[in-house]
């Protein structure tokens, strides 16, 4: 598998955690994927999955490595009690934008995983 790695960039710095140089609160490792909750949370748990492969945009990314993230992404909703069928109350949203126009701001790809639960009917 190709490797790409930017020494400049803070996503390629939290994967690199040995270093301690970014830390991140890290959620789920693979081969492929690095997992870690977000510093600015729009919600609680608030998830971004990202590649072990420096790209800035979706299509920059070989397939391999985008192929172990949507399966990563639903342990993480099912580890964050996100992962239930019912209409009430709970639910999620995977985010991922690519360029400044689309609001992307970390130019490593970088999936959101965005808790949504209802202040009432929501289960914690
Ligand atoms: P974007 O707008 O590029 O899709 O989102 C970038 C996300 O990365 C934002 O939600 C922001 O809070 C998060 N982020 C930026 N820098 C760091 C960091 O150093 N650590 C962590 N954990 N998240 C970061
Ligand atoms: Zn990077």
């Amino acid at each position: 598998a190709p490797v790409a790695h930017d020494a400049a960039c803070i996503f390629c710095k939290i994967i690199k955690a040995t270093t301690g140089e970014i830390p991140s609160f890290k959620l789920i490792e693979t081969k492929y994927s690095f997992s870690f909750l977000d510093i600015q949370p729009t919600a609680e748990a608030h998830a971004l999955v990202i590649p072990k492969f420096h790209g800035a945009k979706l299509h920059n990314v070989p397939d391999e490595y985008l192929a172990d993230i949507l399966p990563v992404t639903k342990k993480l909703a099912q580890a964050t009690g996100l992962a239930i069928d019912s209409p009430e109350g709970v639910g999620y949203n995977v985010l991922q934008n690519n360029g400044r126009i689309a609001h992307q701001i970390v130019d490593h790809v970088h999936f959101h995983l965005i808790p949504k639960r209802d202040e009432k009917t929501g289960l914690v």
